[in-house]
């Protein structure tokens, strides 16, 4: 199963990701996290650092050339998840060229749909502990008392509402792009989890 998740930030796409990807037993592959850690091992130069930083897009061939090498290895032989890639026309194109090279064809883009105010409150609430991973809300699924809890710096709010509108422009030429190809599968992101995790299963299951 190869799939997309697209959704803007703070729809919940990381944390359905996580669920689905357990079971299915496929990676989770975000180019974000990727850029994250190349950021915190000091080897994102320093341009693209603050494009980040500012919630603006890292050049296509950056991100392409990560998911071509990621994509590559062997847990990603049997299928994977994208979550946050891609973002452009540009990137989906060559995400298909990538998988018509191996004979590879994507099941389904899954779209998670979320209005807007609900999003700057989830993002600005967001918060991930740094030794797990797990991503809590500090009013909707408050963390544990002993968890690291870590706030992204692109999570602040007005960051988040540059990254909404970055996303509303990206899924603009995006969504028609997928809709067109019959892949593209429209889910209503606000609920709670389990019952949004069952909407998203339904989907791919439909796909496969
Ligand atoms: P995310 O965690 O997916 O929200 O990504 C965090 C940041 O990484 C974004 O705001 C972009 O600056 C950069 N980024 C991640 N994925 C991509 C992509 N596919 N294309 C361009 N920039 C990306």
């Amino acid at each position: 199963m190869r799939l997309i998740f697209v959704g803007p930030p703070g729809a919940g796409k990381g944390t359905q990701a996580k669920i689905i990807c357990a079971k299915w037993k496929i990676p989770q592959i975000s180019t974000g996290d990727m850029l994250r850690e190349a950021k915190a091992s000091g080897k994102l130069p320093q341009e693209l650092v603050q494009k980040m930083a500012s919630g603006g897009l890292v050049p296509d061939e950056v991100v392409i050339d990560l998911i071509r090498q990621r994509t590559e290895q062997a847990d990603a032989q049997s299928g994977f998840l994208l979550d946050g890639f891609p973002r452009t026309v540009p990137q989906a194109e060559a995400l298909d060229k990538l998988l018509a090279t191996r004979a590879e064809k994507l099941n389904v883009v899954v779209a998670l749909q979320v209005a807007k105010d609900l999003l700057v409150e989830r993002a600005t609430l967001r918060r991930t502990d740094k030794r797990t991973g797990q991503i809590y809300h500090l009013k909707y699924k408050p963390p544990p008392p002993d968890a690291e809890l870590e706030h992204r710096a692109d999570d602040q709010e007005e960051v988040v509402r540059n990254r909404i509108e970055t996303y509303e422009k990206m899924t603009a030429d995006l969504l028609p792009f997928y809709e067109k190809t019959g892949l593209l599968r429209r889910i209503d992101g606000v609920g709670e989890v389990e019952e949004i995790t069952r909407r998203v299963m339904a989907a791919l299951e439909a796909a496969k």
